[in-house]
């Protein structure tokens, strides 16, 4: 019986020592994509895709449709609200880009 506890313990211990490099990994890289600062709607790039904070102000842009938003964008990434077109910055939920595509 104290042997099969003894088993347990270990197997229960390097199960979770095996996992914790993982849950590091996934930590840093969510702390390290809350750093991403807000893509600037007036740099060159954002300019370049006529990216604006409000998905609304790209009304007068032919490529948009309503109810386009980076939220509901194919590049958006929710968990860091990053954007894979621009990958050194965040980019607003609420915003958009001609780039803007649909989720699969
Ligand atoms: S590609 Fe998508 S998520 Fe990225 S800025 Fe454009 S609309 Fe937003």
């Amino acid at each position: 019986m104290a042997n099969q506890s003894r088993r347990d313990f270990m197997r229960h211990s390097l199960l979770g020592l095996a996992a914790l490099p993982l849950g590091v990994g996934v930590l840093s890289k969510r702390a390290f994509a809350q750093d991403l600062p807000p893509l600037d709607p007036e740099s060159a790039q954002a300019k370049a895709l006529g990216y604006v904070e409000t998905a609304a102000d790209a009304s007068d842009n032919p490529a948009y449709a309503d109810g386009e938003t980076c939220a509901n964008c194919m590049f958006f990434q929710a968990d860091s609200q990053g954007c894979q077109l621009f990958p050194q910055n965040s980019v607003a939920p609420r915003g958009w880009c001609q780039s803007w595509t649909a989720k699969a």
